[in-house]
């Protein structure tokens, strides 16, 4: 866990140890021990596997890949979280992203505990068969404490639905005549996956801002208008606003995330920057998301380049640097690619008023602090992404039950779960001086603390 997460969970903590109607039946001397044995069970992965995956690449030379599977916590049911492919993966960024899903889910009440999975790949480094056999190797050299009631990976940076069919094939092959359907989410639909979950993650990003702006405060304008809080008065200022939107990564979650913006312009959005690893396109009138989306999946999943490049998408923007798209004057910016973009070097040229984190850690604490300062709401990346897992947790369902869900079940089922943690946090939220993020892990922390309390674990 980063120190920054540490901290929040020991703030969080200490609130709740003051909190006399949290865990009464816990005084005087057994409750101050109850909560130094919590902080010890939430700050520490459960088991941390770590191979170096034997593979021979295409020209028959053998390369050793550093792996890594975290299970941080299953307190909440099995282990589950996805697998990152990224030449930047270390094993404390792989613990730290692992106990983020535990408490994403313990935050929505997803039944699952929190894991995180890394190679050390950059994948564009390797051919698609070559690819092929390091997902093999991974399945192989973790099998045995992967498995569907034990630890269900998922796609992340780097991995797609094309690596979980290939694992949840070896995951077949090295157990015969077991379950194998649920060992895996984000498979593809044909191979056992849920409608919408390739949509998910982006969905219910775009879906937590406008919950936000266009449920919450237009139904609770009139209570907003008498908090003290800076944040009630961003968002009334922003509610009818026409928001201009960037959007940073163009990938699974930002591609769709930008989409639905697009397709929600009726409610005064307008998406006008986008990024990639390459590029910022900025059009203040709004870009055609379609027409980018249509370049991008028919070019490796890159953004035009160049003039000729734009003329083939038929998109109308500028071309600017890939890091000027945090500087740019708009109103929302949704994060979609790596953790630490926004840091104590580049704070305070975010414009932007309210932050969206599809990424996992886009913000460091200290840019996080300094942000929450100036009024600005900051949609943390447990409250936010949470749509991929939601929709895993569906998936796995479907998969046990042989049962399959059409896609708008699906999404009902995602927003519903989504309003329900809305509901209980945007109101906390506002009436308090705390961030975002520190209701989140309050939240989160007090249900897991709960749970590992009535499962007897402090005894
Ligand atoms: N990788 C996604 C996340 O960080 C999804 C995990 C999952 O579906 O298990 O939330």
């Amino acid at each position: 866990m980063p120190d920054s997460s540490k901290e929040i969970v020991q703030e969080s903590l200490a609130a709740l140890r003051e909190d006399p109607t949290f865990l009464p039946d816990l005084e005087g001397e057994s409750r101050e021990k109850a909560f130094t044995s919590l902080a010890s069970i939430i700050s520490t992965p459960n088991h941390v596997h770590k191979s170096y995956l034997r593979v021979r690449l295409e020209d028959n030379r053998v390369e050793r890949i550093p792996s890594f599977r975290v299970q941080h916590n299953n307190m909440l049911g099995p282990y589950k979280g996805g697998i990152r492919y990224h030449q930047s993966v270390e094993e404390s960024e792989v613990e730290d992203l692992a106990s983020l899903m535990t408490l994403k889910n313990a935050l929505h009440e997803v039944p699952f505990g929190g894991a995180k999975g890394g190679v050390v790949i950059n994948p564009s480094d390797f051919s698609e068969k070559e690819l092929y056999t390091i997902s093999k190797k991974y399945v192989q050299y973790f099998s045995e404490i992967l498995g569907p009631e034990k630890d269900i990976p998922a796609p992340d940076v780097g991995t797609s639905e094309r690596e979980m069919d290939w694992m949840m094939g070896e995951y077949k092959s090295i157990h015969p005549g077991q379950k194998y359907r649920e060992s895996f989410t984000g498979k593809s639909v044909l191979n056992g996956g849920s409608l919408g979950r390739r949509e998910a993650t982006g969905k219910g990003v775009y879906f937590t801002l406008r919950y936000l702006l266009h449920d919450f405060v237009q139904e609770n304008r009139d209570w907003l208008g008498e908090r003290e809080s800076m944040y009630a008065k961003t968002a009334l200022e922003y509610q009818d606003r026409t928001l201009d939107i960037a959007v940073q990564g163009f990938g699974n979650v930002g591609s769709v995330a930008a989409l639905e913006a697009y397709q929600c312009s009726h409610l005064n959005n307008k998406v006008v920057a986008v990024s990639d690893k390459n590029v910022t396109l900025y059009n203040p009138d709004g870009i055609d998301i379609p027409d980018l989306i249509r370049f991008s999946s028919s070019n490796q999943n890159n953004l035009p380049v160049n003039d000729d490049e734009l003329k083939e998408a038929n998109i109308k923007a500028d071309i600017l640097g890939r890091d000027e798209l945090l500087k740019l004057d708009c109103d929302v910016l949704i994060f979609a690619a790596l953790g630490g973009q926004v840091h104590e070097g580049n704070m305070d040229t975010i414009k932007a008023k309210i932050l969206v984190e599809g990424a996992n850690a886009p913000i460091t604490e200290r840019a996080d602090e300094y942000l929450n300062e100036q009024g600005v709401i900051i949609l943390p990346d447990l409250l936010a992404n949470a749509g991929g897992v939601i929709v895993s947790y569906l998936e796995w369902l479907q998969g046990r039950e042989t049962q399959f869900l059409e896609e708008e079940d699906v999404f009902r089922n995602l927003t519903n779960k989504m309003r329900k943690t809305f509901d209980t946090i945007f109101p906390q939220y506002f009436g308090d001086r705390h961030s975002l993020r520190k209701n989140c892990y309050i939240h989160a922390v007090m249900k897991l603390s709960t749970i590992i309390y009535r499962q007897g674990k402090l005894y």
